[in-house]
């Protein structure tokens, strides 16, 4: 259970510092997801940026956060996002964030109620901490300056998904870039992120030691494979995230292979209105549009059974945990013409991992054998290594601290690329105070 008892179980520090700044993970300094981090000057100047939960089974949340009256969120996953009602709760924190980010807070943080009451697990914060920190957003467009005491910030795209945001911090002695999630290539729906002169760069390292495949190859071969399940009479089932990725699928298969017959469930049906609300934030809204109006939106139990016919199914979870992909498999999974077409990495414990490496995935409770083909593609958009090394040096960054990411694998193999380029490089612990000078 996660009980916060606000003031007395943070591990934070009561004590001010005389110089520099202190950083301080409440989580996400030495793991993927789960980030909390706060920032904060010798004038008692206190930043909170993300406050998510990691989705694992069970999940992991950070360390209680203190005393906070603004907060930074870098996008809506929930690896980010998820414990922000608390910080309204508990402290009335305001909320800062781009439009997109705003406009879907509620639809995650449904969505995260929802999963921890069907799982079980407890969530610190409850509905009345949700409404409350609805109106307690302010909503940012990237490039405009603001005030926090005698600093100043500003959010910069950082690609990966719309309106995911990096955060610029100017405390007036030290430049700061906090990259939230961020990839330097350009994905079907936004543009990749560009560099910031900065001293100091917060730099997530889920990618450390990871090179991606070349993007147009592993999208023809993605292409490919399609075309081949469709030729055979097949339907292609493929598991993805809500927000980003299921997106980015049906762009890739709008622009090339609009004769298909492709559906579409889950969440992300919503998420994709609240991204043509916000067209700014996209790469080539009319052609998120022009795909969201081809592609067949299931609504009812009629269209369900309707897409069992259909070339390709797109929809949530994009792990095969529960969600509409796993009634798609529990009826698709008889014909071995059919296939499951995974879009990304399948976390530990998830079903996608379970079906890679047993051939079986739960299906209402039961665990069920799967002998249908399989293929997983890699349509990430975070930073592969170069990518992060070479962005850490065209920011100019003097420090690098190096977060979100597995502190045995990933961050090593990053660290020494970094520090053979000259940088200073950091390597944070959860609940652990630094002081920058
Ligand atoms: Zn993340
Ligand atoms: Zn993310």
């Amino acid at each position: 259970m996660v009980m916060y008892s606000p003031g007395k179980t943070t591990s934070y520090p009561d004590e001010p510092i005389d110089s520099g700044l202190r950083y301080h993970f409440l989580g996400g300094g030495s793991e993927v997801g789960n980030v909390g981090l706060i920032l904060e000057g010798p004038s008692g100047n206190r930043l909170l940026i993300d406050y998510g939960l990691a989705p694992t089974d069970p999940p992991r949340y950070p360390d209680e956060a203190p005393k906070i009256t603004d907060t930074i969120v870098t996008h809506s996953h929930i690896d980010h996002i998820g414990m922000v009602p608390w910080l309204v709760g508990a402290h009335r924190s305001r909320l800062h964030a781009t439009h997109v980010t705003v406009a879907l807070s509620e639809l995650m943080w449904n969505d995260c109620h929802k999963v921890s009451r069907i799982e079980g697990y407890p969530l610190p914060w409850d509905k009345r901490d949700l409404d409350e920190a609805l109106n307690s957003w302010t909503a940012h467009s990237f490039g405009e300056w603001n005030k926090h005491g005698n600093w100043k910030w500003r959010l910069h795209s950082a690609g990966h998904i719309p309106g995911a945001a990096m955060i610029e911090i100017d405390t007036g002695q030290r430049k700061v870039l906090i990259s939230g999630d961020f990839d330097t290539r350009n994905s079907p729906l936004v543009n990749g992120a560009t560099p910031v002169q900065i001293d100091t760069l917060f730099v997530e390292g889920t990618y450390g030691g990871r090179e991606h495949p070349d993007k147009s190859e592993e999208k023809q071969r993605f292409l490919n494979k399609v075309r081949e399940i469709v030729d055979r009479g097949g339907t292609a089932l493929i598991p993805a995230f809500a927000n980003g990725r299921g997106q980015d699928v049906l762009l890739e298969l709008h622009s090339t292979m609009p004769e298909l017959n492709v559906h579409y469930d889950g969440m992300g049906k919503t998420i994709t209105k609240h991204y043509l609300n916000n067209p700014e934030y996209l790469r080539d809204s009319e052609a998120l549009e022009k795909a969201f109006k081809w592609v067949k939106r299931v609504s009812s139990k009629s269209d369900k059974k309707k897409a069992l016919d259909a070339d390709v199914i797109v929809s949530t979870s994009g792990m095969l945990d529960g969600g509409p992909s796993i009634w798609y498999l529990n009826r698709l999974r008889h014909d071995p013409k059919n296939a499951i077409l995974f879009m990304g990495y399948q976390a530990k414990g998830s079903g996608g991992r379970r079906l890679q490496e047993e051939g079986r995935v739960e299906i209402f409770g039961n665990l069920t054998p799967i002998d249908l083909e399989w293929d997983s593609f890699d349509f990430s958009t975070h930073a592969g290594h170069a990518d992060i090394v070479e962005f850490a040096e065209a920011c100019g960054a003097k420090d690098v601290v190096v977060y979100h990411t597995d502190p045995n694998q990933a961050r090593p193999p990053l660290v020494e690329a970094l520090e053979k380029n000259g940088h200073t490089v950091h390597q944070p612990k959860n609940g652990e105070s630094y002081v920058l000078q």
